[in-house]
Parts: structure tokens; sequence; C-alpha cells
């Protein structure tokens, strides 16, 4: 089995002023503790317009386009969740299945508008293509915005604080406040004080079941003190079907147990480890157990 280090999503550097955008929209909408919070109100509060429809939109200009290109674009637009049009104040996101998932693609769209610096504009005033790391930053940055108006802050903090941490906590969390359960899950690990860290695996054979092979994802999110203590976490990159956290596949349900894994060269630490498939992805929740104290040289010394 081979191991790697997922890259730990660190939080936006402008975290700070994230939060007093979304607090100060809270506050105007009159949606501040009133939850799940009114996305409709929020939206109506910006002035920013949400389209509804955009077919005529789509038609028009898949009608201009020269027909080899746009198969090309017909492609591209199915991946499309939604866009903010910043010129003409305005937001679209694709319909989704679920309302949580649907006002949370609405909110990350209104994020690129209120959070001002997402207009770069030139000295002209004309706006500027982004490069794919700006891009990628923004995205950040809108999530944060929109977990920021979902789970308000402290009021998710103190609730999350008094409930046991694991996915029960979550499922229950996410419905309390109208919220993805990715989102959720994300947030709490965020927001944990003890190492803990949230993990996403990928089907990559076409059937789940008996030969189903699950990959690591890329990013996973973390504690401040995951990041400072365990970020070289070593992870198997495939899970075989007899692994373990394969077994909340089938039946689906959250599976718990422990595992000691590398998060140093040759330093192992404990953790306590949840997991739970949401029909498309394997979401892993690792909790770092106390470290241990061991009596070295007549000094206790923290052990991993
Ligand atoms: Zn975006």
């Amino acid at each position: 089995m081979t191991f790697s280090a997922p890259s730990l999503v660190p939080l936006p550097e402008s975290m700070s002023e994230i939060r007093t955008a979304a607090e100060d929209l809270l506050f105007r909408a009159d949606a501040a503790r009133v939850f799940p919070t009114p996305v409709d109100k929020i939206l109506s509060t910006t002035g920013i317009s949400d389209i509804g429809d955009i077919e005529e939109i789509r038609w028009r200009y898949l009608k201009s386009l020269p027909p080899a290109e746009a198969g090309i674009f017909e492609k591209a637009w199915k991946k499309v969740q939604g866009f903010a049009d910043l010129q003409n104040g305005s937001i679209y996101s694709a319909p989704a299945e679920h309302t949580p998932l649907w006002n949370w693609l609405r909110l990350h769209e209104l994020g690129h508008h209120v959070l001002w610096w997402h207009r770069v504009r030139n000295v002209d005033g004309a706006s500027l293509p982004l490069t794919a790391g700006l891009r990628h930053l923004f995205d950040k940055e809108a999530d944060a915005f929109a977990s920021q108006i979902v789970f308000q802050g402290s009021h998710f903090d103190a609730l999350a604080g008094a409930l046991p941490f694991g996915f029960g906590s979550i499922l229950r969390l996410a419905e309390i406040y109208g919220a993805p359960q990715d989102a959720a899950a994300r947030r709490l690990v965020e927001d944990c004080r003890n190492p803990a860290a949230l993990v996403t695996y990928v089907q990559v054979l076409p059937s789940v079941g008996s030969d189903a092979i699950l990959e690591l994802d890329g990013d996973h999110s973390g504690s401040p003190s995951f990041g400072f203590r365990c970020a070289e976490v070593q992870l198997p990159t495939q899970l075989p079907t007899v692994h373990p956290w394969q077994a909340a596949l089938q039946p689906a349900g959250v599976r718990s147990g422990k595992v000691v894994l590398n998060v140093a060269a040759g330093t192992p630490q404990e953790f306590v480890w949840e997991t739970w498939w949401n029909g498309s992805q394997l979401f892993v929740l690792l909790r770092g157990l106390s470290p241990a104290l061991r009596l070295v040289d007549g000094v206790y010394a923290i052990v991993a």
C-alpha cells in the first residue's frame, strides 16, 4: 500500500475581512441568529439580482458560435455550477437537487460581489482576466464567505463545541444550519481545538461494491493544531475493498475505529477515525488523541 500526504487547505489570509463583510451583511439583512440563514433576504438586501433562468442567454450564445465550437461549449456548460456577473450586479447558480447546496452556490457567487477586491480592474477601469491561481484563491474566499453566512461564526463554534465530535453531530448541524453536509464537516474540523482533519476518497472504478477502489482526493481540511502537528500525515493513496474505512459503503453508515499514522518522518500519532459514504465520496474524519507523556531522562516528554 502506498502512502502520501494530501495538501492541507489553509483558511484565506483575508479571513478577518471576510468575517466582517459577512457579519455586516447578516446585520443589515436582519438575519443574525436566524437559522437556517434566510438566503433570499440576504440576496435582496445586497441588491444583487439572481438570474433564475439563463436558458435564453445560453441559446443566444450558442447560436453565435461556429458549429465546431458549439459542442465544446455545451460540454463545458454542463459543468458550470454558477457565475457572478460583477459588471451587471447579478449571479446565477445552477438549480441543485438539494436546497442547502443551491443556497451554498448562491452565497458563493454573492461572495464574489461582496468581497470588493474580487473586482480586479485595469487602470482604465476595464475588468481584467484572472490567472488560474487568483481564480482559485477567490473561489476559496467566496466559499469562506458562504460558510460565514450559513454558520454565523461564533454561533456554530458554541453549538458544535457542545456536541460530540463525529458524523452524527455533523449531520445534525447540517440540518440546523441548512448547510451541505460536507460543508458542515469542513467547518467542524476547521474550528476544532484538537488536531482534526477531514479527508476524502473518490471512486475510481465504475461500480460500488466488491471491487470498488477509492482514491485519495488531493486536498483536505484541518484544524490549526492539525496543520501545526500533523500536516505531513501519511495516508493510504488507495483503499482496497478490505480496508476497514471502506466498510462505510455497504451497508451505508458511519464506521469508526483507531489507527496509527505517521505524521512526520518516523513519528507515529494515534487517531480516532470515522468514515461516512455520501453516495459518491467517502469522508474520513480523523481526530488526534492526546499525545502520550513518557518519562525520558527524568523529565516528562510528549511522545508523538
Ligand atoms: Zn467562484
